[in-house]
């Protein structure tokens, strides 16, 4: 091979060859990157050659281990697998990194996952060695300091839903709201019928209904209010003694507050039905109105949008769920409960013999709790408070910095998020996907789109509390200059992104016609 590093220049071997010779109107791209140092970045497999090796160790002395390990547990050799320097390997892994965007690259608007940044001090804490290096075997005795942090995040995690108890078990969001219809389920049960039916407004994150539809509960669609807000006549029209539950996100995913909670909660409750809030969205809330209060008897909590643990990325995340009294008993194993001086885990059914039993390995995301701990007792009541009151100004700025430039289907106050649609561009051809992309040529992550269903062409932007006035001033700019764009030069926009490391997919071939590559000498499976 000519060229031992692989990678080959962009510049006439790509579509994205057009970011070289975008040239003048074009905006900055990010960081302002040469695309001349953009490249193509071929697989491990293509990279390399035969006996190249990332290590070199010397051989070892003495009988090859192999010679006591039955043959059977040996594997053959494998052709075609890479073989690569470490350099190449080092090389490889950071070139694909640089093509990401993350939160610590820029603005990250994507509605309903609250891409926020968070801090560096809750990562530090949780790296802690003491933290980062204990086993889940480890004997309460050892482990009282990691017990003790558990108790106190279940605690908070509680008095800021209103709730009395709180399950630090679930994964994730979509795990939370399982472990919530589980315990949902039991309750009923142990009132001698689990019910069928789960009601869940047209507004709904697609995790709810999955959620309820795994845990064997028939969904019913309630469609939301021409103002995007659910309506106690509708709730009361569909409920029945068969329906085990209602789950209501609020604010909704139209980032629009529910205000008729309370009546449609004691509608529920009338037929002797639980009132699930799926709480992904409790950035808007903080210490500012708790679940509990509004009528609620169970949230999960999405430790990675509101507390601090790093999200997207494939890493673990945490959904505690937060229940009333009455639920208590049927919240999942490990709890973590004071005894006497110290704390200590409740790990028998025996002691809780409502518990719906265990649903995650040892004690959950322990790293997760760590980081939320750090993060609410660096913020404390106030600032939690301050960083809801941030998130929710900041949509507001955003949404009256569009206005006038995009359609607001809901000409309503939202909370956290707003959503817009494409409605204005449409007269020009332009869709939101074609503002999504151009977006990207500003140095932007596209918010969320086609997203919540109710609105056609959705744009679901999420600053979060995290952006400062420049930034978002910055990410308005860009969206007006997108409108008038749509305009002036609609060709160029459909085009986009231009500046991008890769033009526009066929999106409809891709998914009919994926091309698979494969190197000779692959073997299957
Ligand atoms: C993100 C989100 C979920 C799912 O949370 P995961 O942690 O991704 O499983 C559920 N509901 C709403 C409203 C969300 O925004």
């Amino acid at each position: 091979m000519s060229n031992p590093t692989g990678w080959k220049p962009s510049v006439g071997a790509s579509p994205s060859a057009a970011a070289g010779a975008a040239g003048a109107g074009e905006p900055p791209g990010l960081g302002g990157a040469a695309p001349g140092l953009a490249h193509e970045e071929p697989l491990l497999f293509e990279h390399g050659s035969r006996g190249r090796c990332g290590v070199s160790l010397p051989a070892p002395v003495g009988p090859a281990p192999a010679a006591e390990i039955p043959a059977a547990l040996l594997r053959g050799p494998i052709d075609g697998l890479p073989e690569l320097s470490e350099l190449e390997v080092v090389r490889h892994f950071t070139r694909l990194s640089t093509w990401n965007h993350g939160i610590d690259t820029g603005l990250y608007p994507l509605g309903s996952c609250t891409m926020k940044y968070n801090p560096r001090s809750s990562e530090a804490f949780a790296r802690l060695p003491g933290f980062a290096g204990l086993h889940p075997l480890a004997p309460a005795t050892h482990v009282q300091g990691a017990l003790e942090l558990m108790y106190r995040l279940e605690r908070a995690l509680s008095e800021i839903a209103g709730m009395s108890a709180t399950s630090l078990s679930p994964a994730a969001g979509a795990h939370g709201e399982l472990t919530g219809l589980m315990v949902i389920r039991a309750w009923h049960q142990s009132r001698g019928n689990p019910r069928r039916k789960v009601l869940i407004p047209d507004t709904a994150h697609g995790t709810n209904p999955a959620s309820a539809a795994l845990n064997g509960y028939t969904c019913v669609e309630l469609a939301s209010g021409p103002d995007g807000r659910l309506h106690p006549e509708t709730v009361a029209a569909a409920m029945d003694e068969d329906v085990a539950a209602i789950m209501v996100t609020n604010p909704n995913t139209l980032g629009i507050f529910e205000s008729h909670i309370a009546e449609i909660a004691a509608i529920v409750h009338g037929r002797g039905g639980l009132v699930y809030g799926d709480g992904a969205n409790m950035n808007a809330l903080l210490g500012v109105a708790r679940p509990g209060d509004l009528g609620f008897d169970v949230i999960q909590y999405n430790l990675h949008k509101t507390f601090a643990t790093p999200h997207g990325g494939g890493g673990p995340g945490a959904g505690p769920v937060a229940v009333t009294g009455a639920l208590a008993p049927f919240l999942p194993l490990p709890m973590v409960v004071e005894d006497g001086p110290g704390f200590r885990l409740v790990t028998d059914p025996a002691e809780r013999p409502g518990s719906v039993g265990k649903i995650h390995g040892f004690w959950g995301n322990f790293g997760m709790f760590v980081r939320a701990w750090a993060y609410l007792r660096e913020l404390g009541p106030e600032g939690l408070r301050a960083t809801a009151e941030l998130a929710v100004l900041n949509a507001a700025y955003v949404r009256a910095g569009l206005s006038g430039a995009y359609h607001l289907p809901y000409p309503t106050d939202s909370l956290h998020e707003v959503v817009f649609d494409d409605q204005a561009q449409k007269a020009a051809g332009i869709t939101t996907m074609d503002v999504a992309k151009r977006l990207i040529d500003h140095g932007f992550h596209p918010p969320t789109i086609y997203f919540p269903l109710v609105v056609h062409g959705a744009l679901m932007i999420e600053p979060t509390e995290t952006e400062s006035k420049e930034a978002l001033d910055a990410f308005i700019g860009a969206m007006r200059a997108i409108a008038d764009e749509a305009r002036t030069d609609p060709d160029r926009l459909r085009a986009a992104p231009l500046r991008a490391f890769r033009s526009r997919l066929d999106e409809t071939r891709a998914a009919r016609r994926p091309v698979l590559r494969w190197t000779p000498g692959m073997q299957a499976g």
